[in-house]
C-alpha cells in the first residue's frame, strides 16, 4: 500500500492546490472554504482511489486485537482499486509485515504464477486478507480476531465492489462463507459472496507444503477464469478499457 499511498496522496494533494489556486484567481484572498469535492472534478475511479486512502488512513493504527501489540505494520491490501477482481487471503507473514504488503513472500512468488496461468497480474487486482495484521510465528488468526478485522474488509468491499473474488485458503473461505465445512467441500464451486461472484481455491502457501494439491487448484482458477471471461467487464483475463469514469 505505501507505494500507492504516497502517489496517491501526491496526486490528491496536487489537485487540491490546483482547486484552491483556481478558487484564488476567481476571488482573491476570500478563498470559499466550504466547497464540495465534487467540484474537484474526479473520476469516479480517482474517488474510490480516495475513499481506500482515506479508509487506510484510519485503520492503519488500529488496536482491535492483541495483534496490534506485535505486528510491524498493518498490512492493507495492494493493487489496482478500480479491478472487479478481489483476491482474499488469510493474514500477512514475516515478509509481509516488514513491506507492508500482502503475499510477498514465497506464497506470494506462487501467487504470481497462478494469476499467470489466468492470465492475470498482480497489478490487474487488489488483494487483500482477512486479517490486516500478522499473528505471531504464522499461528493461524484466531476467530476474535477475524471479528475484529471484518469491518476493515467490508469497508473495503464496499469501496472496491468487485465483481469476482478468488478465496484463498481454509481460513478465509471458512471465515468469509460463515461455514465450517473443510476446503475440498468448498472449491470447484462458484458461490455468491458480498454480490459477487467468488471460488475457493487452496492457499499458496499449502500448495508450497504439498504440491500435490496444485492440480486441483489449477481447475479453481480455470473455473474463476471463465466466470470473468463469460462477464462483459473482462474479456481473455483483459479488462475492456481501463475506463476513468
Ligand atoms: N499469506 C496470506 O494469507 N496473506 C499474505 O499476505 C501472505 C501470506
Amino acid at each position: 500500500m505505501q507505494q500507492n499511498v504516497v502517489a496517491e496522496s501526491l496526486a490528491l494533494v496536487a489537485q487540491i492546490r490546483d482547486f484552491f489556486r483556481q478558487q484564488q484567481e476567481l476571488y482573491g484572498d476570500d478563498i470559499f472554504l466550504d466547497f464540495n469535492p465534487q467540484e474537484l472534478g474526479l473520476s469516479s475511479s480517482e474517488k474510490k482511489r480516495i475513499k481506500l486512502l482515506s479508509l487506510y488512513f484510519q485503520v492503519k493504527e488500529c488496536h482491535h486485537c492483541q495483534l496490534a501489540k506485535t505486528r510491524k505494520q498493518l498490512v492493507f491490501g495492494s493493487g489496482d482499486s478500480t479491478s472487479p477482481i478481489l483476491l482474499i487471503g488469510e493474514a500477512p507473514g514475516a515478509t509481509e509485515d516488514e513491506q507492508g504488503r500482502p503475499f510477498v513472500g514465497e506464497a506470494g512468488k506462487l501467487l504470481d504464477k497462478i494469476l499467470a496461468a489466468i492470465k492475470l497480474t498482480r497489478s490487474e487486482v487488489f488483494v487483500t486478507n482477512v486479517v490486516k495484521c500478522r499473528p505471531p510465528a504464522n499461528r493461524d488468526p484466531q476467530p476474535e480476531e477475524i471479528t475484529a478485522c471484518a469491518s476493515i474488509l467490508k469497508q473495503q468491499v464496499d469501496i472496491l465492489q468487485p465483481k469476482f473474488i478468488l478465496i484463498l485458503g481454509r481460513i478465509a473461505a471458512q471465515s468469509l462463507l460463515k461455514t465450517t465445512q473443510p476446503l475440498r467441500e468448498l472449491r470447484g464451486q462458484a458461490v455468491d459472496l458480498f454480490e459477487a461472484k467468488a471460488v475457493v481455491t487452496y492457499h499458496p502457501a499449502a500448495l508450497l507444503r504439498e504440491p500435490g494439491l496444485k492440480r486441483s487448484t489449477w481447475e479453481d482458477v480455470q473455473l474463476f477464469q471463465q466466470l470473468f471471461k463469460e462477464s462483459s467487464v473482462i474479456s481473455n483475463g483483459r479488462r475492456e478499457g481501463n475506463k476513468k469514469n
